[in-house]
């Protein structure tokens, strides 16, 4: 029987109703797009796709599923395009197609743990249909059987990434039996030698425990219909690769393997999976601490099964596995035995099957300990949470979704981040805001004088990238704070004759000290930052000029406290908590609006209103702007000054002044004007803030006869 025959006979005993003309068309498609190609073991290409096929056939999975696995080489090696595909094919073998090509031309290199994870994650966040693995993993079945024709290097690279990525993938999926011949196939070619010595330590004794195991099959066999339970009844020896495992994990010999050997009780129900289980602890003596209940709860993969070891006949251990026939299945065959598609549109996100089954992972996630990642895979691949995405040279960068190239470019070094200036996506330049998706690679350009900008941050996803930007912000706002410092002190040096030059660097440490910094540099951002005044400092590096200099006058003082030069302790500067911060009079922000603060020269930092005239007529330096917050304790009162326009007439002032007491504030001041039937009243409240300040105008609104009210501002 030819191999396509065999496929087509397996996919009409499990559906028997389908249509297998697709089958038929992409068989005859494939012979011809392959034609003439071979394969390094010298037979035909065709062989290698119908080989694939047949691995999904006894997956047992759909006819499209099929298709794309006959399909899944001619776009990378035949000159045939996915448009051609989806043309003959329709959509979704086009898809599935595309996606295998896709994660097809992805390699993985690197031998660290955590790159094999995030290359696990995106592979499977790269593909929306989870029969693109199905495929690829059926691809690398077949590839790894063939392995030995292809040159010792690739056989490496490839048996590596089979261990390292597909076969946890297979694991995942809950595909024991495809990732069981994954990991035998790899250890056979990665570590040769092993390999040799595990299977020759099995052979020795495989004649013995053949023996062993078809007695014990008997024995249960025998037991389970003494007490009516259904069951049938399987042996079989583990395999290479874990025995291997095992064997070097818990540094023991072949023979102290406990499940080395293992019988399986297949029967109908989970009432019987523990009946079974009772009858086997009353035949043998169960070994401690070795009974597992995946039935109630389940591996992260979805396995389910009751596991015990027991000293069976003459003192030899082995393992006992029992469950239901649909818990076998789920077991050997992983999301394959979920996967079942009845038609064309059985392929949605509404198939009723995927539904249940992700409800029940989400339910026992809840319940495990150790999740294994396995649904927030999950979650990647459906609802996606994570860009997975690449350098030139492969390795794998993960970023939340949305993420630009600037997140990139930090995720890889912050010089990168500080300095670049483009980027290019697949080959292709793109702005630094854009989007990445998954499996982009990345390049990123960077120049010397190019550094960070303040928008960056509204492009950003990373919080490494956000504190990178700010750090550098804050910097280059210290760096610029010095020079002005210096200059400030500069020219108040030029007013008392000195020269700053002739004074010595140890009078510079000792003045810093006094002002707590412990560079010369703090001592010139302080000044510059309008924390320490330039003259005081100035008095303290020459003392001879304190009398003069050094103290503010008492005249100074009172004028001072009068303008209400008090440093506002209810807004900080971000990054700078103990500097001297000032409402500006101008348009004497209250706590709730929007504030932008201004170094200003030599008396600290000033606040205004975003809205007010002065910032908007940008009248203030562009490079001396400082974010600024409101914080500190939330009961300060601010007075604010409102004007009212009014009709004249009696008990005016007396609602006024009631409508403000109600709403809980004090009366500073009060003055009323009036003239051509018109009043404007003029009134200084006490304001917590802008909340409280709309609440007292709105009241003052209501008041009848109040035309207009207004806070006012000087220009
Ligand atoms: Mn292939």
């Amino acid at each position: 029987m030819s191999q396509f025959d065999d496929i087509l006979r397996k996919v009409h005993a499990y559906r028997p109703d389908d249509d297998l003309a697709l089958l038929q068309n992409a068989y005859s498609f494939c012979i011809e797009r392959h034609k003439g190609q071979e394969r390094l073991s010298g037979e035909p290409y065709i062989s290698h796709p119908l080989h694939v096929a047949n691995i999904l056939a006894d997956l047992r999975l759909d006819p499209v599923c099929l298709a794309a696995g006959m399909l899944h080489d001619v776009v990378e090696d035949t000159p045939t395009s996915i448009e051609a595909l989806q043309a003959e094919f329709g959509d979704e073998v086009a898809r599935i197609v595309e996606g295998v090509t896709k994660i097809g031309r992805i390699h993985f290199q690197s031998p660290e743990e955590q790159q094999a994870e995030n290359f696990r994650k995106m592979l499977l966040a790269m593909v929306d249909d989870v029969r693109v693995v199905l495929v690829k993993l059926a691809d690398r079945l077949h590839n790894m059987r063939t392995l030995e024709y292809l040159p010792p290097e690739k056989r490496q690279r490839i048996a590596h990434e089979t261990l390292e990525i597909y076969a946890p993938i297979a694991h995942r999926l809950g595909m024991g039996k495809l990732r069981g011949e994954l990991e035998d196939l790899s250890f056979q070619h990665l570590e040769p030698d092993a390999y040799a010595e595990v299977k020759r330590a099995v052979e020795r004794r495989r004649k013995v425990n053949e023996e062993f195991l078809a007695e014990v099959q008997r024995l249960v066999q025998a037991k389970m219909k003494q007490h009516a339970i259904p069951a049938r009844v399987e042996g079989r020896i583990k395999r290479l690769y874990s025995i291997w495992q095992k064997l070097k994990r818990q540094h023991i010999a072949i023979e102290q393997v406990y499940d080395l050997l293992a019988i399986r009780i297949i029967t109908d129900d989970v009432k019987n999976c523990y009946a079974a289980l009772g009858v086997i602890h009353n035949t043998w003596r169960p070994v401690p601490g070795r009974i597992k209940d995946f039935i109630a709860i389940p591996r992260p993969n979805l396995y389910q099964s009751l596991h015990t070891s027991v000293i069976g006949p003459h003192g030899q251990p082995f393992e006992v596995q029992i469950r239901t026939a649909e818990m076998h299945r789920v077991a050997e065959e992983g999301i394959a035995a979920h996967w079942k598609y009845k038609d064309g549109s059985g392929a949605t996100i509404q198939d009723a099957e995927r539904f249940a089954w992700l409800r029940h992972l989400v339910e026992w996630q809840k319940e495990m300990r150790d999740p294994g990642d396995f649904l927030s895979t999950l979650k990647v691949d459906l609802y996606p949470q994570e860009v997975y995405t690449f350098t030139p040279k492969g390795k794998v960068i993960v970023l939340p979704r949305e993420a630009s190239p600037i997140d990139f470019a930090y995720a890889i070094h912050t010089e990168i981040g500080n300095h670049c200036v483009g980027a290019k996506v697949n080959g292709r330049i793109v702005p630094l805001k854009s989007r990445l998706r998954n499996g982009d690679i990345v390049e990123i350009t960077t120049q010397a004088n190019q550094t960070p900008s303040r928008d960056w941050l509204a492009h950003v996803k990373t919080s490494r990238a956000r504190n990178k930007i700010k750090h550098w912000i804050n910097i280059a706002q210290r760096r610029q704070a010095v020079e002005i410092g210096k200059r400030l002190l500069e020219k108040e040096a030029r007013k008392y004759g000195v020269v700053l030059k002739k004074i010595a660097d140890e009078d510079y440490q000792r003045v810093a000290r006094e002002y707590g910094c412990s560079l010369a540099d703090d001592l010139y951002a302080g000044v510059g930052f309008g924390k320490f005044v330039a003259r005081q400092v100035l008095a303290k590096l020459v003392p001879t000029l304190a009398h003069e200099a050094g103290q503010p006058s008492r005249l100074t003082r009172t004028v001072k406290r009068v303008l209400g030069m008090t440093p506002d302790v209810a807004i900080q500067v971000h990054g700078y908590g103990d500097l001297l911060v000032y409402r500006a009079r101008c348009c004497n922000p209250i706590r709730g609006e929007e504030i932008v603060g201004y170094i200003t020269r030599g008396k600290g930092i000033s606040v205004h209103s975003k809205n007010c005239k002065n910032v908007q007529n940008l009248l203030y330096d562009a490079e001396r702007r400082i974010a600024v917050e409101w914080t500190g304790p939330k009961y300060t009162f601010y007075p604010v000054r409102l004007n009212l326009l009014t009709t004249d007439r009696q008990g005016m002032l007396a609602e006024v002044t009631a409508a403000i007491s109600s709403d809980h504030s004090n009366i500073q001041n009060i003055e009323a004007r009036t003239g051509d039937e018109q009043a404007s009243i003029e009134v200084t409240v006490d304001i917590l803030d802008k909340e409280h300040l709309d609440k007292i105008m709105a009241s003052l609104r209501k008041i009848e006869g109040v035309y207009h009210v207004e806070r006012m501002v000087k220009a």
